[in-house]
């Protein structure tokens, strides 16, 4: 097949679920684009600036919906800016940070289609600071990592919770809150305290967002009992006690944190 050399394959992140989180650059893609494949994190409001012409296409998994498998969407991606077209592919908070956006590039670049990464807000940082928890902070956190929860059980390729509970003081764990009881296990196992903090961020940075405060040792009954729904952000470390310090200076401000 000729190629168009018109078209391109735009990956983008959506940031973490605030719509006013997105990026100018973002926008802007979104604003011409021909077609929009998205994600289910993407916030839908964010859509509603793409042109009237533009074809929108969902990837993600829904009730009963299986998701898109990943080879059907390196296929539509390739197949679409063959024929000439501006493709965003829209994906919640990074497209880099556990979003698949990697895979999907390298298809691309193996296919020799041009392509443009943009950058997104990530949910570790937005949510954080959505709840009013720095992840650095002077005296209580000097490095904060980014772990998934996905890979808990996975031996081939395990996460290094013993390095983690020694080497990192603020830990932002994705798709995590299944996992909850094996993560605890973890990281008591390897020595971090029962009273270390953890907050649990759900529905980080959107008007429904909630956030539960407590420690490794009760977090999972709390998360249990206050019937936690994804998506959820785990962070565990003494910056979740800044929190207590902001809430106090909001009320006293009268600012919003939430
Ligand atoms: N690329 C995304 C992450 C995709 S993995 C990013 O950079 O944020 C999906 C996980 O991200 C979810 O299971 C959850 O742990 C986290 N997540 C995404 N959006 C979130 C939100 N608004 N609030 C809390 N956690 C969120």
């Amino acid at each position: 097949m000729k190629i168009n050399t018109n078209g391109i394959v735009y990956i983008v992140g959506a940031g973490p679920g605030d719509p006013e989180l997105i990026t100018v650059k973002a926008m802007r893609r979104i604003q011409i684009a021909d077609l929009i494949l998205y994600d289910r994190l993407v916030n839908k409001e964010l859509l509603d600036y793409a042109g009237p012409d533009a074809e929108l296409i969902y990837c993600g998994k829904s009730p009963g919906i299986h998701a898109m498998p990943q080879n059907i969407i390196n296929e539509a991606l390739i197949k679409h800016a063959l024929e000439g077209k501006k493709v965003v592919r829209l994906k919640g908070g990074d497209p880099f940070v556990f979003g698949r956006g990697a895979e999907e590039a390298l298809e691309l670049a193996a296919k020799g289609i041009p392509y443009e990464i943009v950058p997104g807000i990530t949910s570790a940082i937005g949510a954080a600071a959505a709840a009013g928890i720095p992840v650095t902070h002077r005296d209580y956190a000097a490095s904060f990592a980014c772990v998934t929860g996905s890979r808990c059980h996975n031996d081939k390729s395990p996460i290094r919770w013993d390095l983690l509970a020694h080497g990192v003081d603020t830990l932002a764990i994705y798709m995590g809150v299944n996992q909850l009881p094996f993560i605890r296990e973890e990281l008591l196992k390897h020595g971090k305290a029962t009273t270390t903090s953890v907050a649990i961020i759900e529905r980080g940075t959107t008007k429904d967002q909630r956030t539960i405060i407590g420690t490794i040792a009760n977090i999972h009954t709390l998360a249990v009992s206050m019937n936690l729904i994804s998506p959820a952000l785990i962070i565990i470390g003494e910056v979740v006690r800044v929190r207590e310090h902001l809430l106090h200076a909001e009320q006293q401000a009268n600012i919003l944190i939430r």
